[in-house]
């Protein structure tokens, strides 16, 4: 199962800064995470969550060419 985005985690300002954000857990800033499940620590509280659910991360693991061997002779 996989989302595009995960956007539903707790977020908190970073101090000081009100238009800079951060995951309440993994303290990544959103802008890092990007919606991306990987943006967050493996440690993160929410990461961890998402993945025990069956969400995984949106890896770009290039596909394996299927065997398309010439048939020359
Ligand atoms: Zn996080």
């Amino acid at each position: 199962m996989k989302k595009l985005f995960y956007i539903d985690y707790p977020q908190e300002h970073f101090e000081g800064q009100a238009h800079r954000y951060r995951c309440a857990f993994c303290k990544q800033e959103t802008t890092k995470i990007n919606g991306h499940l990987e943006g967050h620590l493996v440690s993160c509280e929410f990461r961890i969550a998402m993945e025990k659910v069956g969400f995984e991360c949106n890896q770009n693991v290039p596909r394996p060419n299927l065997d398309t061997t010439d048939e020359e002779d």
